[in-house]
């Protein structure tokens, strides 16, 4: 007989995907089945296993939802086939998330539940809005209702008596939610505020007050999802606004770096508060052939210097070091040089420190500067992409030094993003552009086409992580607006700041 399987009903917390819980997280990564609803984060399914069976149960337009029945008898079939499974709901499961039918279901059909709570919209929207739902000697007491009855047409009924009331599902309702709270005697002139997509890069904020409100959505032709925040503390949103008052809010920026790369980039952007539409050019690809990287590290001679160019080269290096059964003692009797900070760091993370970290990446002054410091006088390893400019080794070697090239991945274009991105640089929406090497410019401009760059290249800005990459834009009529001072990630989020404020 198979075991049952277990349900858990995990909150996923409101939109921002660092709100789940820890033990969210590793449920999602461990169940076999993932049931999950509309307002659950997409980088959050990013977490499930490869093999998971993934089911989407919410709202969409155009596609038949399941009923609640349906969604009950559901998780509890997969549960009976042995499976574990994880039913994913937008904030917390009990804060009007019908997770307690769920359980109750299970219950009556001898199948276990799990309960794991998640921050729910009702507090956690509020605070990416600047509003704290209590605060002292402003509001002691706060309420969540529904604004969704089953009857549409019925007015909330008793809403209750709190310093601050949140009212989910309520846009829709909200005249008859204003017109209850103003018969029962309320302030007219008491603020307040919708949120929309909270803690999300699409939050949108509407404030107002009990008399101005239903105008102010109006205006702002806001929709659901929304909550409506009602009570003094909304007006603390005018100090204590945070989230949506970063330097980079309301500003898109498209990323072109290889996903393997990128995370450093899209974080600077992000915290600083900028939509980030990752639209990776290229892809990194393992070798067919390792035979040169392989024979170095299995042979006994000996580098003078060993140069790694990118972090990837590093990842790959220690990739093949564990084929071969090997550790890091093949570096030992060598100095390494490390180009550009994301190097250091990778090798760092293997335990290695640089001997030698070039100012600049630029290859002909790494050239230089190796050659300054003896590399003239042994042998030199080089570990790169398999299509990297050859600058360093045809320098190196017209000086007479003994080169040895290892090529240890390779970048292959992708284009897979490139419709999105195209539909926002046509959209108007685009705010930045950012390059990081010369073959990001290059398969970029292949893969959304110069014309469509031409025709809207008054509505964004471009941004090139160094003066390579720079006149390699310039070369393909892509002016940039602003070239990073380093070449580094943090120099170009930088440049991006400077010129965004
Ligand atoms: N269980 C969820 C609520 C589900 S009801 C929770 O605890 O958050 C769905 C309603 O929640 C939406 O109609 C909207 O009113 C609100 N909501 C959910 N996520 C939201 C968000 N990110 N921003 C604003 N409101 C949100």
């Amino acid at each position: 007989m198979t075991m049952i399987g277990t349900v858990y009903l995990v909150g996923a917390g409101p939109g921002d995907a660092g709100l789940m819980t820890v033990r969210g997280r590793d449920l999602v990564a461990a169940c076999d089945v993932v049931v999950y609803d509309r307002l659950v984060g997409k980088e959050i399914l990013d977490w499930c296993r490869a093999d998971v069976e993934m089911i989407f149960v919410g709202k969409e337009a155009g596609r038949h939802s399941m009923t609640q029945d349906e969604i009950n008898a559901l998780l509890v079939e997969k549960a009976r086939q042995g499976q574990s499974v994880c039913r994913l709901k937008g904030g917390d499961p009990f804060v009007f998330g019908r997770g307690g039918e769920e359980a109750l279901f299970c219950l009556e059909n001898s199948v276990p539940f799990e309960i794991v709570p998640g921050v729910t919209s009702a507090i956690a929207a509020p605070a990416y809005a600047g509003i704290p739902v209590t605060h002292r000697g402003v509001a002691t007491s706060f309420a969540v209702v529904t604004g969704h009855t089953k009857d549409d047409d019925a007015p909330p009924e008793n809403l209750p008596v709190a310093d601050t009331l949140v009212c989910l599902m309520g846009v829709r309702a909200l005249p008859k939610i204003v017109a209850a709270l103003l018969a029962r005697g309320e302030n007219p002139d008491k603020p307040v505020a919708l949120v929309r997509w909270g803690t999300t890069e699409n939050q949108q904020v509407v404030t107002g007050t009990l008399q101005t409100i239903e105008a102010e959505v109006e205006k702002a032709q806001l929709k659901p999802p929304a909550l409506i925040i009602i009570g003094d503390v909304v007006n603390l949103r005018e100090q204590m606004r945070w989230f949506d008052a970063r330097p980079l809010w309301g500003q898109t920026v498209i990323v072109t770096r290889a996903r393997e790369q990128a995370s450093g980039l899209v974080a600077g952007l992000r915290e600083r508060g900028a939509r980030v539409i990752q639209c990776p050019t290229i892809r990194v690809e393992n070798l067919d052939d390792y035979t040169i990287l392989d024979d170095v590290l299995n042979g006994f001679q000996a580098y003078e210097w060993v140069v790694f160019t990118s972090a990837n080269g590093v990842e790959k290096y220690w990739d093949r070091l564990a084929v071969a059964g090997l550790d890091s003692r093949p570096l030992c009797s060598s100095q390494i040089a490390a180009i550009g900070p994301a190097t250091v760091a990778a090798l760092k993370a293997h335990g290695v420190n640089a001997d030698f970290v070039p100012e600049t990446s630029i290859s002909e002054s790494v050239a230089e500067d190796l050659l300054l410091r003896g590399a003239r006088h042994g042998r030199t390893l080089l570990v790169r992409a398999l299509e990297g400019r050859d600058v360093i080794e045809k320098m190196l070697r017209a000086e007479g030094v003994e080169v040895v090239v290892a090529p240890c991945y390779r970048t292959v274009p992708d284009t897979s993003q490139a419709e999105e991105a195209k539909a926002e640089i046509e959209a108007g929406r685009v705010s930045w552009i950012t390059f990081t090497s010369t073959s990001t410019v290059q398969n970029f401009v292949d893969a959304i086409g110069a014309d469509t760059i031409a025709a809207h290249r008054d509505k964004f800005r471009v941004a090139c992580i160094g003066p390579i990459t720079a006149r390699t834009a310039e070369q393909l009529n892509i002016k940039p607006d602003a070239v990073a001072e380093n070449a580094s990630v943090e120099a170009l989020v930088k440049v991006i700041l400077e010129s965004a404020t």
